[in-house]
């Protein structure tokens, strides 16, 4: 997809939902057990409304049509069960995307949460989002108040405008809408925090952005 910077992550996660999708299906390249939280069941996805300079997934989430696995929440569900089950992990999640990019992999993901709460009653599902659109469709969140096992890390790419458009190659105006969405997650009592990569901001910075979360009503 050719993509000019900065680019309007509204029409780019339309485009590449639109690619990452297939009915309720959703394009995945692998699922994995991975160290992280002291031990997690993986399911690594492609396609993201942003394109972080220092992504790991950079060229895969540059271009996600060359993957082909389409899997239907249940096959998603199944797989990562499976390993859990085989490396007793009590942990969930996807990883390497974006896993909310408009109504189809909400929707998608959704699914999935119903169907791992229905089958590990116990577990902890981790939402790892840049919360962009998230923060965009707040009407969308409610949603989440169905599952008290799921808990939300909304990465937030930069501490001002300036620094965000420079990380993502989106356009700064819209680095308000995680945000949005954090405040509107805390509201409804969903548990989520925010998260950022500190070793890219100096400590006054990321003070800086502590007092402005704190003064926008996040904890
Ligand atoms: S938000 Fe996450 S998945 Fe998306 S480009 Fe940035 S680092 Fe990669």
């Amino acid at each position: 997809m050719a993509l000019a910077f900065p680019f309007d992550p509204l029409k780019r996660s339309e485009q590449v939902e639109v690619q990452v999708t297939k009915d309720n299906k959703r394009l995945y390249y692998r699922f994995r057990p991975a160290p992280y939280y002291g031990g997690i069941a993986t399911a690594d996805a492609v396609g993201c409304s942003f394109l972080c300079a220092y992504c790991w997934n950079y060229n895969r989430n540059l271009n996600p049509e060359r993957f082909k696995e389409f899997c239907t929440p249940q096959q998603v569900a199944d797989k990562l069960c499976r390993i859990a089950d085989k490396k007793s992990y009590g942990l969930f999640r996807i990883s390497g995307a974006e896993p909310v990019l408009g109504e189809r992999t909400f929707f998608h993901l959704m699914e999935v949460l119903k169907l791992i709460q229905r089958k590990k009653p116990g577990s902890l599902f981790i939402l790892e989002t840049n919360g962009f659109y998230l923060g965009f469709r707040t009407d969308l969140l409610t949603g989440f108040k169905e599952f008290p096992n799921l808990r939300v890390r909304v990465c937030l790419k930069g501490v001002d405008e300036e620094s965000f458009e420079k990380i993502t190659g989106a356009e700064k105006d819209f680095y308000r809408f995680p945000i949005v969405a954090l405040r509107e997650l805390e509201g409804l009592g969903v548990k989520a925090w925010p998260a950022l990569m500190g070793d890219l901001f100096d400590r006054e910075d990321i003070s800086r952005l502590e007092r402005f979360l704190r003064k926008s009503g996040i904890r």
